[in-house]
């Protein structure tokens, strides 16, 4: 089988459910080909140890750096120089996770749409691409990208389970579109695996949403319920099966868009693309 050089491009990395074996993690990533990996900020504590990670791994790892829907509420207008701060530091190539999520509503609607309009504002104003959540929100959540054209166009939706009428919607405010294992799942990702072919060549990143998310393609299943970056080509391999490409094609498509969307140089990933 040809080797395949993959990048995960949304992993969580500084998770607790990692904290006993978070080297062999990383070890297991790259004997699998995941080459690099996109930490995902989701507080600032949580950014702020992200960016510590990525400086013991840097051939390997970046981070975003924002706020999950879930913790808007505590991102005050006090925070927001923090925030700033944070998305300079040379480890981080994005800013988010940041969007909207009603599906739980952790954090009141009010709050969240206050923090997402701010974490865009950062991003614009620092010229940082986006890595955006969406549950259970689409209009509010496509309203406020509308209003920011400079941004959409350097954004990624990660962790995309919906079907082609929202996938229509993303592409034409020019959204990357990231999928994870989601498509692997046979009950729940029907839409999914319906959109897949229709996202172009150059706007799709494959992600494992690291530890949650665990493909249930993976043979033989583990005991488990963990996901770790070295699943990534469960994701690759259902998502060119859904394409009909062959999986090498869409692991050099899809690293070769991680690698320009967000700006990766690693010495990891050599001059595939
Ligand atoms: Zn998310």
């Amino acid at each position: 089988m040809t080797f395949r050089v993959l990048v995960d491009i949304g992993a969580n990395l500084t998770h607790d459910g990692f904290d006993a074996d978070r080297e062999a993690v990383l070890a297991r990533a790259r004997a699998a080909g995941v080459a690099a990996m996109i930490v995902t900020g989701s507080s600032l504590a949580d950014t702020e140890k992200a960016i510590t990670l990525c400086r013991q791994h840097p051939d390997m790892l970046r981070t975003t750096a924002g706020v999950h829907p879930h913790h808007a509420a505590s991102l005050g207008d006090v925070d927001a120089g923090q925030l700033v701060e944070l998305a300079q530091d040379p480890m981080v190539v994005a800013v988010g996770e940041c969007g909207l999520d009603y599906f739980r509503n952790f954090s009141p609607p009010a709050d969240q749409r206050r923090a997402f309009e701010l974490q865009l504002g950062v991003a614009a104003r620092l010229n940082k691409p986006v890595f955006l959540h969406q549950r259970e929100a689409r209009d509010d959540f496509l309203a406020m990208l509308r209003a920011h054209p400079g941004v959409t166009a350097r954004a990624v939706l990660h962790c995309f389970t919906e079907g082609p009428d929202m996938l229509e919607e993303c592409l034409a405010l020019g959204l990357s579109i990231g999928v994870t294992g989601w498509i692997c799942d046979e009950r729940r990702g029907e839409a999914l695996r319906e959109s897949a072919p229709r996202i172009p060549d150059d706007r799709l990143m494959l992600e494992t949403d690291a530890p949650y998310l665990l493909p249930r393609t993976l043979q033989p299943r583990p005991a488990h319920r963990r996901n770790e970056p070295a699943f990534l080509p469960a994701v690759l391999q259902e998502t060119a099966r859904c394409r009909g490409e062959a999986p090498e094609t869409l692991a050099r498509t899809t690293t070769g868009n991680a690698c320009r969307f967000f700006g990766l140089t690693l010495a990891a990933l050599g001059d595939i693309h």
